[in-house]
């Protein structure tokens, strides 16, 4: 292959470290960059460098947030007793979509997974736990994913929070097996986290 300028070469390096990019169309990205008008290709540098320096996540639920809190934590109107654990900040979205669910939520970021470093610390269980103790959470509706790791994650969370009191909930069937909540369209959201059932 011909050498490309450094910086060419050196946007393609960064594009292909995006999830999903492949070389061929990290190369095809950096090109239409190219080509791309100054005021464009600005906006978007600025708009990753304003999401890294403005948005932080929730020190309540580790949701996406600008400050602080997020948007649903500062809400007065949900309803602390009832919380929704969740893998990401995608899943919240999803079911904040579907507006069956006036709770509030807890974010993992990932699921149990020793092979990848995963451990409940690395996922903020033990404030998980602490929450449920100290707010006097009634339910805890476990939504994560319906594959092999969001089941196992489920368990270890219902055996964790046994000793809470709070009921455990998994979200109703439903949802397709394997697949990821984020991409389950409204209306199947919806039916699971109304039909939920305990484990
Ligand atoms: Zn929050």
């Amino acid at each position: 292959m011909p050498q490309l300028p450094e910086p060419l070469e050196r946007l393609i390096q960064e594009l292909s470290r995006l999830p999903g990019i492949g070389p061929k169309t990290a190369q095809r990205l950096a090109f239409h960059l190219l080509r791309t008008d100054r005021v464009r290709a600005d906006a978007l540098a600025h708009a990753i460098e304003d999401v890294k320096a403005r948005i932080g996540y929730c020190e309540r639920c580790y949701n996406i947030a600008e400050g602080g809190l997020c948007s649903i934590c500062s809400s007065a109107r949900r309803d602390a007793s009832l919380l929704c654990v969740v893998e990401s900040a995608l899943d919240v979205l999803a079911i904040e979509r579907t507006a069956e669910f006036g709770g509030l939520y807890f974010v993992l970021h990932g699921v149990i997974s020793p092979i990848d470093g995963m451990g409940p610390e690395q996922l903020h269980v033990p404030h998980l736990l602490e929450r449920v103790r100290e707010e006097g959470v009634a339910e805890v509706i476990v939504a994560t994913d319906a594959d092999i790791e969001g089941e196992a994650t489920a368990v270890y969370l219902q055996r964790a929070l046994q000793p809470s009191g709070a009921r455990v909930t998994r979200p109703a069937h439903g949802l397709p097996v394997g697949g990821d909540l984020e991409y389950a369209d409204e209306l199947t959201l919806a039916r699971a986290m109304s039909g939920r059932r305990a484990f």
